[in-house]
């Protein structure tokens, strides 16, 4: 599941990890669209790692050739225009201004046939609100890391299935926006973690199934979901390709895939954007 870095690009990591930067390697793709990742740089130097906040929500800050750059998170729900990011070090605050653009994600309409996947009954209901609170606590995890690997390789092989934010129609009525990408294996099929993190939350969900949160520092945290067994428990830490379980079809579902969120500062953003060099690979298979 490792994958070689060419030569060229792991003699430059060597360069900068024996220089003593804190280098985050490959960073995630960006797109300054609802749901999309945004990399802005600081306009200063700091003597002291800054902090940034964007909608109150602590953000991600790498140091890359000795500049701090903040790794913001966009909400789907996001209004196109001016955004604001607040830096806060050295006893002051700055602003980075910037744009996000407009994304009309397609629809997709999807029929179930246990109905209440759909209208959960009130048992269910209070089951899901129950629930809510360990899931909540996982995603407002922060863990103060300061080399973040954000150089993922996809959790599964197999083919890509359903993308990220496409708006939702289960037996015509409107849900909210799917809010990771889906990719279709036959169950069984290894999931892996994409980098390295800590296990934070396992457990069994009434829509997500079988699910694993993964904390990959700083505000970054993936989720697993239907799967069909799960080999990892809270607390442990994991490496990039490390077992965490299997594809199943648990929660809701119309067949056998992992659901993959990603989360930056507790938004859900687009998970392609991380394994954007595999996209190829997971789409040809679409074709098969
Ligand atoms: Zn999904």
């Amino acid at each position: 599941m490792r994958r070689k870095l060419p030569m060229t690009k792991a003699s430059i990591i060597m360069l900068l990890l024996i220089s003593g930067y804190s280098l985050a390697n490959d960073l995630p793709q960006t797109a300054n669209v609802p749901g999309g990742v945004v990399i802005l740089d600081t306009p200063k130097d700091y003597n002291k790692a800054p902090m940034a906040f964007y909608q109150h929500h602590r953000v991600l800050m790498i140091k890359q050739n000795d500049k701090w750059r903040a790794m913001v998170g966009i909400p789907l729900d996001a209004k196109p225009g001016p955004h604001k990011l607040t830096i806060i070090a050295d006893n002051q605050a700055d602003f980075i201004h910037f744009d996000i653009i407009n994304k009309d994600y397609p629809a997709q309409y999807i029929t179930l046939k246990n109905k209440r996947m759909v209208n959960p009954n009130p048992d269910d209901l209070a089951r899901i609100k129950q629930e809510r609170i360990p899931i909540t606590k996982a995603l407002d995890t922060w863990t103060e890391t300061l080399i973040i690997n954000t150089d993922f390789i996809p959790p599964v092989q197999g083919q890509l299935s359903s993308r990220f934010g496409l708006k939702r129609f289960f037996n015509n009525q409107a849900k909210n926006p799917h809010s990771g990408l889906d990719i279709a294996a036959p169950t069984g099929t290894d999931i892996v973690a994409p980098g390295p993190a800590t296990v934070i939350n396992t457990g069994n969900y009434y829509y997500n199934g079988n699910s694993v949160f993964l904390d990959h520092g700083q505000g970054l945290i993936t989720g697993y979901f239907h799967m069909s067994d799960i080999a990892v428990k809270d607390g442990q830490t994991v490496k990039q390709g490390d077992l965490l379980g299997s594809v199943g079809e648990t929660g809701r579902v119309t067949g056998p895939h992992l659901h993959w969120n990603v989360y930056l500062n507790s938004y859900k953003v687009d998970p392609t954007l991380f394994i954007a060099p595999y996209m190829k690979q997971l789409q040809s298979a679409d074709s098969e």
